[in-house]
């Protein structure tokens, strides 16, 4: 339902992917095709670093099958010396050329203009940050963003929606590209064994902005969930080539061993007390934040293992259309496009529309995972459609949320009923209910009178009529 209001930034993912700024680090995953995995690095006397990517494969009963070890003394790449220097080397830029060379190889698409690239202070983004979403977004789709997030149960009545995107990105961001200007950003207090990697994903969005016009194509996704869909092509694809161009500086590739996208997705998410902001920020906030990075470069991962180096340019020509197809790349490859659902038909006088939006496979799993116990198989999959929509009345300060979905079957519709139940009962103080059957649930709550039903395959829910008829 929900798309950051800023879409230009580019979280400081290289660090979560496991090239922290201490001297000896160890991280290590479970992977599904192969035990586990640990990736390690260790300062060593000199300036020189070793790297190593160890897995193992212990799909065979007692013993290792497969395994291998990478080592790499570093200077040429990732890791150097400097802990947290003052400021970026401005030499780094000098890369870009080669850089962009290295991408073309990768990708096969040709680089057609000169990249502009600049250093920048975190007040000057915050600035900045303050400044574009003054000038991109109204005060009032503020309001409404925050409301249907309020309502919706992903965030505490005194959330403050603009302030915390504002911090939450400031905290975050480690660079971004500037599609309006089409030049990229590196922020001066990145360790500098970061800065490569990280000019190496801006580079890739300015190639695929150069190609593809990303303005245009994040803005013309048909919903909210098509939006966040595209943005996952986008920071997958950036995400993508970053691992690779890491990779192959070790002599490894995702092309050969597709594998290691999982683990090196595994390896990131725990922040390790770095950002206090992202800790501190809903559920909802962080996963949708993360979604793009970890999931996007997944679902890039499974087309280029489907269509080889084609697929670098069909996910721009032909982009996904939900969330449900980045979670599931098959759904996109069989283009299973999620069903239109109507809202329940509330007409009230002194109610407009305040805002509506799909909500997608992605909300659901976040909602579920808030409010409910995740059945297995997880629940949200089985997802087919689903919209919510919110009327006000401004005179009276009064809302009321609608919401419908479709499942793909009975037990699935049956078990997201239930689901829905928990939630209302727990965001709400006052929970009262009048009837209860195994399709239908009323009663009266915070805003009103309330109603849940189910119908075969469908769940719909009316939060907040007004308990007696309002008069304007
Ligand atoms: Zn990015």
């Amino acid at each position: 339902m929900f798309v950051f209001l800023s879409v230009f930034y580019c979280i400081d993912f290289a660090r979560r992917l496991g090239f922290p700024p201490q001297d000896c680090w160890t991280g290590r995953a479970r992977g599904e095709r192969y035990g586990w995995v640990s990736l390690q690095w260790r300062a060593e006397p000199e300036g020189k670093y070793r790297f190593g990517l160890l897995a193992v494969n212990a799909a065979a009963k007692g013993g290792v099958l497969r395994f291998f070890l990478i080592y790499f003394l570093a200077a040429s790449i990732v890791l150097s010396q400097e802990q947290s220097p003052p400021a970026a080397r401005p030499g780094i830029f000098g890369e870009i050329d080669e850089l962009l060379r290295e991408l073309e190889k990768i990708t096969g698409l040709k680089s057609l203009r000169k990249v502009p690239s600049d250093t920048i202070s975190k007040e000057n983004l915050k600035k900045f940050l303050e400044e574009r979403i003054q000038e991109a977004v109204k005060p009032e789709e503020i309001r409404a963003e925050q409301i249907a997030l309020q309502m919706l149960g992903f965030v505490p009545a005194e959330f403050d929606l603009k302030k915390m995107t504002i911090d939450l990105l400031t905290e975050q961001a480690a660079a971004f590209y500037d599609y309006k200007k089409k030049r990229l950003f590196l922020l001066d207090s990145n360790a500098s064994s970061l800065q490569r990697p990280i000019l190496v994903h801006e580079l890739a969005h300015a190639l695929a902005d150069q190609h593809f016009d990303l303005e245009k194509y994040l803005l013309k996704g048909k919903s909210d969930d098509a939006a966040l869909a595209r943005m996952a092509v986008m920071e997958g694809q950036a995400t993508w080539l970053m691992s690779e161009y890491v990779l192959s500086q070790l002599g490894a590739s995702l092309k050969r061993t597709p594998e290691m996208a999982e683990w090196m997705n595994r390896l990131s998410g725990s922040s390790g007390g770095l950002y206090p902001v992202f800790d501190s920020a809903p559920l909802y906030l962080r996963e949708t934040l993360m979604f793009p990075y970890t999931k996007g470069v997944l679902f890039q991962n499974a087309v280029i293992a489907k269509m080889g180096d084609a697929g670098f340019a069909e996910v721009f020509r032909n982009p996904p259309a939900s969330s449900q197809q980045i979670l599931h790349p098959q759904k996109y490859f069989d283009r299973e496009r999620p069903v239109s659902v109507e809202p329940p038909q509330v007409k009230l006088r002194g109610y407009t529309r305040l805002i509506e939006g799909t909500f997608g496979e992605l909300d659901h799993e976040i909602l579920f995972r808030q409010y409910g116990d995740e059945a297995t198989p997880p629940l949200a999959e089985r997802w087919r459609g689903g919209v919510y929509r919110i009327l006000e009345n401004k005179k009276q300060n009064h809302r009321i949320l609608l919401y419908a979905s479709e499942w793909i079957d009975t037990r699935a519709a049956a078990a997201a009923f239930l689901t829905w139940r928990k939630a209302m009962q727990k965001k709400w103080r006052r929970f009262e209910v009048s009837t209860e059957s195994s399709t239908e649930l009323s009663g009266r709550c915070d805003w009103g009178i309330f109603r849940l039903q189910l119908f075969d395959r469908r769940v719909t829910s009316v939060e907040g009529l007004p308990e007696r008829p309002r008069r304007n």
